[in-house]
């Protein structure tokens, strides 16, 4: 029977019926299916395996540091995603459910995050308050917290393609037209590196710490890196910036400090007075 989705056929995708196409990216289409034992909702992420012929691509025209690399779907790197994702279970990471292949694709069953991306949503808001900042930058810490602290991964790269924003985070529910829960997603495709001894540049210069950027070697992640700021360059500008808290902006500083060691961690990140609520400036006593 001829079936009505364009999602590559494989038998064991049978339990799922796909609904919709939600959206490409990169390295492949994503669906959203339902699976027909639990009712439940899922998206199902399809990628194409590597193949021989495919163009290497070149990255240096962006930076002379960065070498040639092939396509990131090589069968490894996938294996090495989905291995990762089976062992990582929090509130704030998108759970991988099942994958499964087939000769020419991969398929990853995957939590559905019905509010789509974050960086669409903050689009749209157009105006974007500390206080929304501080409920998405917290669930977000919790989840680099969770993979730095508790899964070994060491380095986290968020993925940008100039052509199509996609940061890799997700919105789980939208919760009466706001944003709800958060969830950390695609950190697999060559975007996690288990351990400060793979040093190859990965990822997308508009997040790469400046010590990647730079070709030096690295021991910290870049925390909740916002954009590369290789030489530290940046300004509060007034008047946008004036509303702006204190502790707001010593986070950011501390978050984009260029020197590894200096650079706040995820921990310090946690217990910053931005997201705990205890004010630089106040006293216990005020
Ligand atoms: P790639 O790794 O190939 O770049 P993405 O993970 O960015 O692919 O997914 C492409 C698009 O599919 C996203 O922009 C988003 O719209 C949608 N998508 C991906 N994963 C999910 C998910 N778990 N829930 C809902 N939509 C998703």
């Amino acid at each position: 029977m001829r079936r009505k989705s364009t999602l590559p056929y494989y038998p064991s995708l049978e339990r799922y019926e796909i609904i919709k196409k939600l959206g490409d990216g990169a390295f492949s289409d994503v669906y959203r299916a339902r699976d027909k034992r639990t009712g439940r909702n899922v998206a199902i992420k399809v990628a194409q395996k590597y193949t021989d012929d495919d163009p290497m691509i070149d990255l240096q025209h962006l930076h002379p540091s960065i070498k040639k690399k092939p396509r990131v779907t090589e069968r490894a790197n996938i294996l090495k995603e989905v291995q990762i994702m089976r062992n990582i279970h929090h509130p704030n990471i998108v759970q991988l459910l099942q994958f499964t292949e087939s000769r020419q694709n991969y398929f990853l069953v995957l939590d559905l995050c019905e509010g789509g991306e974050l960086f669409h949503r903050i689009v749209d808001l157009t105006y974007f308050s500390e206080e929304l900042s501080r409920h998405i930058i917290g669930q977000l810490a919790q989840a680099v917290y969770h993979l730095h602290e508790e899964c070994g991964v060491r380095k986290f790269h968020a993925f940008d393609d100039a052509s199509k924003k996609d940061e890799g985070v997700f919105i789980k529910d939208v919760g009466g037209g706001g944003i709800g829960q958060i969830k950390l997603a695609d950190f697999g495709l060559s975007k996690v590196v288990w351990n400060s001894s793979a040093l190859t540049p990965c990822g997308t210069l508009g997040y790469t710490a400046p010590e990647i950027v730079c070709d030096q070697k690295y021991s910290k992640g870049w925390t909740c890196g916002l954009l590369a700021v290789a030489r530290g360059q940046f300004a509060f500008l007034s008047p946008w910036w004036d509303p702006i808290s204190d502790e707001a902006k010593n986070l950011i500083q501390g978050l984009l400090c260029v020197d590894p060691d200096k650079r706040y961690t995820v921990r310090q990140l946690l217990h910053h007075p931005w997201l705990t609520g205890v004010s630089l400036n106040t006293s216990p006593s005020t």
